[in-house]
């Protein structure tokens, strides 16, 4: 009977919630896997350059690295930790960007890391209306007569009462269209 026929036996047992709860931890103490921090280290002891005891088991523990990519090389992200816990080193903490955290570190970065990416999406907003602001001027800077004057209501309505510049764009538009189907009306 292989390992994998023997736990779904023992899962097949439903009347018998600890007999589940063990099959559990034969699945998660199955061969190469971390028996030490089971479900968290991703060391595996067949690897090669990974240091193992007298017994073949690894000993400098470690999880796969959670992050965010980077932009310019796929592979090295801008963020990232993970679970380190080596024999010779601090007791099990978090590897981030070269530093070794506590949890309760951890747990404090992780809300300014919230904290800045709300700001990003502030940040984000802002520029969006930068941007329409540098479009319409760079279209201003090219026209005179009344085109011209509609920029400048545009504009002062996006700058002077922060009006959102898409929402202008529309009345707008909506507003010379009505002023070209009046003068049509005008000359039908
Ligand atoms: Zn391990």
């Amino acid at each position: 009977m292989s390992q994998l026929d023997m736990t779904a036996s023992m899962l097949a047992t439903p009347t018998d919630q600890v007999g589940a709860a063990e099959a559990f931890e034969v699945l998660a103490a199955t061969p190469a896997t971390c028996t030490v921090y089971p479900g968290l280290c991703t060391v595996a002891d067949d690897e090669d350059g990974d240091q193992v005891d007298a017994n073949g088991l690894h000993f400098d523990h470690g999880s796969d690295a959670i992050g965010v990519p980077g932009l310019e090389v796929e592979g090295d992200p801008e963020i990232w930790a993970q679970f380190t816990h080596v024999s010779a080193g601090n007791p099990p903490h978090i590897g981030f960007m070269g530093f070794d955290l506590t949890p309760e570190q951890a747990h404090d970065k992780a809300t300014e890391l919230r904290r800045f990416a709300d700001d990003l999406d502030h940040l984000a907003d802002q520029v969006h209306v930068a941007r329409a602001l540098h479009n319409l001027r760079t279209v201003q800077e090219t026209t005179d007569g009344p085109f011209a004057k509609i920029l400048t209501i545009m504009e002062d309505a996006i700058v002077r009462d922060g009006a959102d510049p898409v929402e202008v764009g529309d009345r707008i538009l909506e507003l010379m269209a009505q002023a070209r189907a009046e003068k049509a009306e005008v000359q039908a």
